[in-house]
């Protein structure tokens, strides 16, 4: 990947003026330092300040918040707090799990299906995950957004018609102020082919203060436009993200959630059955994709086997109307792209005649009658 060392970066959220969001991150943890200051337990500390050494640490005063400090195994602390386990790396991990460098033929843009694009106008967030598959450009990029660094990008896409689909991401482009995310917006629809402007974040969830009519104003345009976030627990829904979610339905923004697999976290039916509920009943957001853990180095303590997803996935198609139901994907390697994972419906087929298991466990026949 093409790097952008000449030119001058800051941190996004020092380019906005000041808000109840730069607060809310401002009065959470920013640096390790700040781990100090978090009722842990000597060797706790001792352990997550060790553990940081891999990965960037900040978390909003909302989102830590949300945690339980009397429950070391709380699901919300194991996303962002830093574990000594993520320093145990194993055989066959990577630092690039979904090659997106291998894709990249200018900074800043990963080109892997002919229709879309990933666009990185910045490599910060505003909260930092334990999981992130991206974890190693968020640390040895980790650059911000200037207009000058996103132009190479910028020109590849207007001289690639194919390209119907931009989508934002990183960093979390929604850690960025309003006049830069106006600014990008406008830049890409006015490239005539792109039709679709898609947004991947963490912000509803972790900083739902960051979601303002000011933010909906600077996304509003001639594209149409979808917001991907990103719960992975039914604790992060909140009267502030569900504020934060109605927000984005009553700007016309469609509304997908994509959840990461988490063992400690999210493993269990009950679990999800729950988060996919909350989100499509009381967000209005459909779960869109639940993924296996991608390789991201140390991240070993938080993944499931395969085996485990699939009962997983059988178990939610079971109790869950189709809309609540999200797809069990895995992001292969290599740039393989994502492919669904999930139980096999299909038990034999001869000919026309299939075998297929239902939602109850029962098989059943099935023989095709097409028309000449
Ligand atoms: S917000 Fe997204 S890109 Fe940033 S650390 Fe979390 S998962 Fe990674």
């Amino acid at each position: 990947m093409t790097s952008d060392t000449n030119l001058r970066h800051t941190d996004d959220a020092a380019l906005a003026p000041d808000t109840a969001w730069q607060t809310e991150i401002r009065a959470g943890v920013r640096h390790v330092r700040d781990l100090a200051s978090l009722p842990l337990s000597p060797g706790e500390r001792a352990a997550a300040q060790a553990a940081a050494s891999n990965h960037k640490v900040r978390i909003p005063k909302t989102y830590l918040d949300l945690i339980d400090w009397n429950d070391p195994a709380d699901p919300i602390r194991a996303q962002v707090i830093p574990s000594p386990d993520e320093l145990a790396e194993q055989d066959g991990e990577l630092d690039d799990p979904i090659a997106d460098h291998e894709f990249s033929p200018v900074p800043r843009l990963t080109h892997r299906h002919a229709d879309r694009v990933l666009l990185f106008p910045t490599y910060q967030c505003a909260v930092y995950c334990r999981f992130c598959f991206r974890k190693e450009s968020l640390t040895s990029i980790g650059r911000g957004y200037t207009r000058e660094a996103l132009e190479p990008a910028l020109a590849y896409i207007a001289d690639h018609p194919e390209i119907r689909e931009v989508i934002l991401t990183g960093g979390d482009p929604l850690s960025l102020p309003d006049k830069a995310l106006a600014e990008i917006r406008a830049r890409i629809e006015a490239i005539a082919h792109v039709r679709l402007l898609r947004i991947h974040t963490r912000v509803p969830v972790a900083l739902p203060s960051r979601i303002t009519s000011g933010l909906v104003t600077a996304l509003r345009g001639r594209l149409m436009v979808t917001v991907v976030t990103h719960f992975n627990h039914p604790r992060e829904i909140t009267d502030a993200t569900e504020q934060a979610c109605r927000m984005l339905r009553q700007a016309g923004f469609v509304l997908l959630n994509q959840s990461v697999l988490l063992k400690g976290v999210n493993d269990t039916v009950e679990v999800l059955e729950e988060l996919c509920r909350e989100l499509m009943y009381r967000l209005g957001v459909k779960p869109y994709y639940l993924h296996h853990g991608d390789l991201a180095r140390g991240m070993a303590h938080r993944r499931t086997t395969i085996a485990q997803g699939q009962a997983l996935a059988g178990a939610l198609r079971a109790r869950l109307s189709g809309i609540c139901n999200p797809v069990y994907v895995l992001d292969l390697p290599e740039g393989g792209g994502k492919v669904p994972i999930g139980p096999c419906y299909v038990e034999g087929r001869e000919g026309e005649s299939w075998r297929l298991r239902g939602l109850d466990g029962e098989v059943r026949g099935y023989r095709e009658v097409v028309g000449e």
